[in-house]
C-alpha cells in the first residue's frame, strides 16, 4: 500500500517506497523483491526464469527527482555486474566512485592528448623464426592532474564519451612516427575499438593517415569481437579498407565474451590472438589444453596465423610449444617498452 510502481521502458521499473529508510528493512524490502521475481513462469512448451536487479537510493533534503533516480540507478548498475539478481542500497563508496569517474572523464576530456597520451611496445616473437616480428602498440596516460591512469580504466571511459577515436588518432599517429624509425620488416600492431569500426568518418581518417606516411604499410590492426558485433557488414565495409592498404588485421582476446565462430568465418582475419586466460591455464587446466590445441588446428587449416598472449613462465611457453604455438607475447619476451627500448631490444 505505501509503494508506487512505475514502468520506465522495457524491463526497466521504478518503485518509490514510503517509510522505514534503515538498511536492514531496505535489505528485508529487497530480499522479498528479488524472492518474488524469482518464481518460475510455467508456460506452454517452455519454463521462463527471471531475475530482478535492484538499487535503493533514499532521498535525501535537496535531492531533486533527477539527483535520488541517479542514485538508484547507479546502485542498479552496480547490482546488474556485481551482484545480479539482488539488491544493493547506494553508498558513500558509492558516491566516491562516482566523484572518481567524474574527475577522471573530465580530465579526460580538458587533456592535450598530443601531449599526455604516449605509447609503449611490445614484442610478438615467432619461435620458429627465433626473432621479434613486430611489436603490440599499448597506449599510456600520464595526466598532469591524476598521473599515470590505466588503459584498462581510460579506454572504456574514453569509449563511454565518445572520445576514443580522437585517442586512436593520437595512437595511431605515433605509432606511424616510431614505424619509420624501425627496421622495414618490423610491424606495429594498433588496437581499434568499436566505435573506430562503426564510424566510416573514424576510419576514412585512419585510411588518411596510413596513406600519408607512404608504402609500404607496416601497420596492423586488432579488433575485438564486442567491436564488430554490433553491425558485422559495417565493420566488414572498414576491415576492407584497411586490408587495402596493406595492414592486417588481428582478432584480440579471443576466446573471451562473444567469441562466435561466425566472426572468424566472416571477417577478414590474418591473425587470431588467444586470450591469455587461456595460456594462464596452459599447465594446469585440460580444458584450456584443448581450447588451445582446438584453436591452432583452426588457424592451421584457416590459413592464418595464431598469436598467444600473457606468456609469463617458460612452462607456459614450453605447453604452448607442445601444443603447436609459434608466435608468442608476453612479459616473458618483454614487457610494454618505450620507443628507445625497442631500438636497444632490437640491436
Ligand atoms: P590488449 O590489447 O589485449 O593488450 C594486452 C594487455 O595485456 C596489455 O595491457 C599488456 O600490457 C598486457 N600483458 C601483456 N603481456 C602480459 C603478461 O605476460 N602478463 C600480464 N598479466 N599481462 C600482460 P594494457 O597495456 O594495460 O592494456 C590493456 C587493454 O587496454 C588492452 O588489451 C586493450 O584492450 C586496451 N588498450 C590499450 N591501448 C589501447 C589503444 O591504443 N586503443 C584501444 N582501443 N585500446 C587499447
Ligand atoms: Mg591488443
Ligand atoms: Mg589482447
Amino acid at each position: 500500500a505505501d509503494t508506487f510502481v512505475a514502468r520506465l521502458d522495457a524491463d526497466n521499473f521504478a518503485l518509490i517506497k514510503q517509510g522505514a529508510t534503515d538498511e536492514e528493512t531496505l535489505r528485508l524490502r529487497g530480499g522479498v523483491l528479488s524472492n518474488a521475481m524469482r518464481l518460475s513462469f510455467d508456460l506452454p512448451g517452455a519454463v521462463i526464469h527471471l531475475t530482478a536487479s535492484i538499487g535503493f537510493a533514499v532521498s535525501r533534503p535537496g535531492d531533486t527527482p533527477e539527483s535520488l533516480y541517479d542514485r538508484a540507478d547507479y546502485a542498479t548498475s552496480i547490482a546488474k555486474s556485481e551482484a545480479r539478481g539482488t539488491a544493493v542500497i547506494f553508498s558513500e563508496r558509492h558516491a566516491q566512485e562516482i566523484n572518481k569517474v567524474r574527475a577522471l572523464e573530465h580530465a579526460l576530456r580538458t587533456a592535450d592528448l598530443d601531449e599526455e597520451i604516449y605509447i609503449v611496445f611490445q614484442p610478438q616473437f615467432d619461435v620458429a623464426q627465433n626473432r621479434t616480428i613486430g611489436y603490440e602498440v599499448l597506449a599510456r596516460w600520464r595526466s598532469p592532474v591524476l598521473g599515470e591512469v590505466s588503459p584498462v580504466e581510460f579506454i572504456p571511459m574514453a569509449e563511454r564519451t565518445g572520445m576514443i577515436s580522437k585517442i586512436t588518432q593520437t595512437v595511431l599517429g605515433k605509432a606511424l612516427a616510431a614505424s619509420a624509425q624501425l627496421p622495414k620488416s618490423m610491424r606495429l600492431s594498433v588496437n581499434l575499438s568499436a566505435h573506430d569500426l562503426a564510424s566510416t568518418t573514424a576510419i576514412g581518417l585512419i585510411v588518411g593517415m596510413v596513406t600519408r606516411a607512404g608504402t609500404p604499410c607496416r601497420i596492423d590492426f586488432e579488433i575485438t569481437e564486442t567491436a564488430v558485433m554490433r553491425d558485422m557488414n559495417q565493420a566488414n565495409q572498414a576491415l576492407l579498407l584497411l586490408l587495402a592498404l596493406g595492414s592486417r588485421i588481428a582478432l584480440d582476446d579471443f576466446g573471451t565474451g562473444h567469441s562466435s565462430l561466425t566472426h572468424v568465418q566472416k571477417l577478414p582475419l590474418d591473425r587470431i590472438k588467444v586470450d591469455r586466460s587461456f595460456v594462464a591455464e596452459v599447465t594446469t587446466d585440460p580444458t584450456s589444453r584443448a581450447i588451445i590445441k582446438t584453436t591452432v588446428e583452426l588457424c592451421r587449416n584457416l590459413g592464418i596465423s595464431c598469436v598467444f598472449e600473457g606468456i609469463e613462465t617458460e612452462q607456459q611457453l614450453d605447453a604452448l610449444l607442445g601444443l603447436g604455438g609459434t608466435v608468442m607475447q608476453g612479459y616473458l619476451f618483454g614487457r610494454p617498452m618505450t620507443e628507445d627500448m625497442v631500438h636497444e631490444h632490437l640491436s
